[in-house]
């Protein structure tokens, strides 16, 4: 386990291992994460073992999200946040290694790292609202699998998501906000709801990627990189394929 993980779990332990039942739920809490979330790159394939951390991290955002205490819940997030993986500062100043790549949304709660008990260094993002394949993005991602050598894209829609919401709503737009909901309108499919346009839109920026990248085409058609559409329910913290 890297040490600076190592160190802020124990602090963590510390200040929860008190005598009352609630302190103690706590540092077991941090026990189970530290000991699901013991390595901090992939063991095999990358796709499996992105979904076995986030089963680690959505067991314990339940257990927090349904706590009655208030104190509670903010204690079992805060185990949440230490028990994450964390890489040597140094190392991090050499340069980057991510294992994975994600284009998913702006919302402020989606944030990947949190949901696969990553730090920093380990996933490189392109985020925008609605999470479509802008060309910006794709470039980013073709970036991502020629220079970094990364092996898979997940393209990650979620749960409510405003921007989808905005797309199949008939409210005004900017012309900006126009543009940047027109990919998405185009994967709407009749009669969907706003969990199935969302799972739709996931698919259909994945499937941009190829269309629009020979690069990004040329790397999943050789196995050099996989491109997973999935989607973050954020009530009960699972990601799943779609
Ligand atoms: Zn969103």
């Amino acid at each position: 386990m890297p040490v600076s993980r190592r160190h802020a779990l124990q602090a963590l332990g510390l200040a929860v291992a008190g005598s009352t039942a609630m302190g103690q739920a706590v540092a077991q809490e941090a026990q189970k994460l530290r000991q699901d979330l013991e390595a901090c790159s992939p063991d095999g394939d990358p796709w499996t073992w992105m979904l076995k951390r986030n089963q680690v991290f959505s067991k314990s955002w339940q257990r927090s999200i349904q706590s009655s205490n208030p104190k509670e819940r903010m204690q079992i997030k805060q185990a949440i946040f230490d028990a994450s993986c964390h890489i040597d500062p140094q190392a991090l100043a050499q340069g980057q290694r991510p294992w994975a790549a994600l284009l998913s949304c702006a919302d402020a709660r989606v944030a990947p790292e949190w949901m696969f008990g990553a730090g920093s260094g380990e996933l490189f993002q392109v985020r925008v609202a609605g999470n479509s394949a802008f060309n910006d993005g794709i470039a980013s991602l073709e970036f991502a699998v020629a220079a970094l050598e990364v092996p898979l894209i997940v393209v990650m829609g979620h749960s409510r998501c405003g921007a989808v919401a905005a797309a199949m709503g008939t409210d005004p737009l900017t012309p900006l906000l126009e543009d940047l909901v027109q990919p998405i309108r185009a994967s709407l499919q009749p009669n969907d709801d706003l969990t199935q346009a969302i799972q739709g839109n996931a698919r259909y920026a994945a499937a941009q990627l190829v269309k629009r990248s020979p690069s990004l085409a040329e790397a999943q058609a050789s196995g050099k990189v996989r491109i997973q559409p999935a989607f973050f329910d954020i009530q009960s913290g699972v990601v799943s394929a779609v």
